[in-house]
């Protein structure tokens, strides 16, 4: 998702001490629930349980390769869930505990009984295909894959905000004339066109704000939370608009998918080196076709997401400026932009000011402080331009 997630901060003000502790409460979540996630993955390796779990799998679907495979990804994805859990219900008792979070104990077990079994289908989908394509073509299984994810990637991108967010949130076409009117006319202006704006029923779960440019080709669709129509003015919520319309404009979903072509070429190069090297000079597995080894597959790419992570989050930061730029450039005035961002931050508790560490390593927007600072420096070099 394309988005203004203000995960990054704001303004001229500093960050409150609220502001900071819910970030770094939220930022060791995020560790301490990577570190578990590799953590099972490296038991099941070194202690050989992979090996238990898939003979389990394998008499349970009477030596059936394709369903034994299943249920061994469900019992992958069971304890996966059991290990996350604590770190689960504390994320959810942490928006509670600083008043972001509208959503009941209910409707949260709910959603992640639902997040749960889309897990499980899509990585059962994953798992079914990667180890198709090693048995029929076990010495270039890892080119196939690869082109086989690539046009999952696109699917899924493309239905996305039709059929997989629709899970988990309303959304109907915005009714609003004036905005709607407003948005016509930048795109006019941009030679852009997007197929609709939605109006996205977050406050059901949440007293946060967002925005986003989401799907692709006929799914193209700018999504509007309803707790920024609420709150924001109309010129605010136009500079948002024309910031995801900038996204839009440059084209960073298409460009988005390029380079997850090439993450994903080098993830599965590595994963089948890795696989080799286990099999034959390590001899943990009797072949590349024993699912056993697919926790091995599953932390090779996964260490390669985490390395790549902080490079792929400063390009989504050239992104972002570059929607901003062009927001401030279609609208009259930047003083909606700079409000909105203000808004934004108290809104989400968005640290204003994070460390250049933690920049780099978690943010894929700048941070807010920065973006109104590009915002005011863009004005004084257009005269014209009311600040
Ligand atoms: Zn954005």
């Amino acid at each position: 998702m394309q988005g203004m997630t203000f995960s990054s901060s704001p303004g001229a003000q500093a960050d409150t001490a609220e502001t900071r502790r819910y970030n770094r409460i939220h930022r060791r979540l995020t560790f301490i629930d990577l570190g578990l996630s590799f953590g099972v993955l490296l038991l099941l390796l070194m202690t050989g349980w992979t090996g238990t779990l898939r003979d389990w799998a394998w008499h349970g679907a009477s030596a059936h390769y394709a369903l034994a495979l299943f249920f061994y990804i469900g019992l992958l994805a069971a304890i996966s869930k059991v290990v996350s859990l604590t770190p689960d219900i504390y994320s959810f008792r942490l928006e509670h505990r600083f008043h972001l979070s509208n959503q009941g104990w209910a409707s949260w077990a709910w959603d992640e009984a639902k997040g749960w079994l889309l897990g499980l289908l899509l990585g059962a989908i994953a798992g079914e295909i990667v180890f198709a394509t090693i048995r029929a073509w076990p010495d270039f299984w890892w080119l196939i894959a690869w082109v086989v994810f690539i046009a999952l990637m696109v699917f899924f991108a493309q239905i996305a905000p039709v059929v997989l967010f629709p899970l988990f949130y309303k959304f109907k076409p915005l009714e609003n004339e004036e905005l709607k009117a407003r948005l016509v006319s930048l795109g006019e202006r941009a030679g852009a066109r997007v197929h609709g704006v939605y109006e996205w029923k977050l406050s059901e779960k949440s007293k946060k704000a967002n925005a986003a440019l989401t799907g692709l080709g006929n799914t193209r669709r700018i999504i509007l939370a309803d707790t920024l129509l609420q709150n924001y003015s109309a010129d605010e919520i136009e500079a948002i608009l024309a910031h995801e319309l900038g996204h839009h404009a440059h084209k960073h979903m298409l460009k988005g998918i390029a380079i997850q072509v090439a993450v994903t070429f080098v993830g599965f190069w590595a994963a089948n080196q890795v696989l080799r090297y286990a099999i034959y000079s390590r001899h943990m597995f009797e072949h590349l076709s024993d699912f056993a080894d697919l926790p091995l597959l599953v932390l090779v790419s996964s260490m390669i997401s985490l390395l790549l992570a902080p490079a792929l989050n400063a390009w989504s930061r050239h992104n972002e400026r570059q929607a901003d730029l062009y927001s401030w450039q279609s609208t009259p005035s930047i003083e909606p932009f700079i409000t909105s961002m203000t808004k934004l931050a108290d809104q989400n508790l968005a640290e204003r000011e994070p460390s250049r560490l933690v920049e780099i390593l978690f943010h894929s927007h700048p941070p807010i402080t920065k973006r109104i600072r590009a915002a005011q420096e863009f004005a004084q070099s257009k005269p014209t331009m009311q600040a």
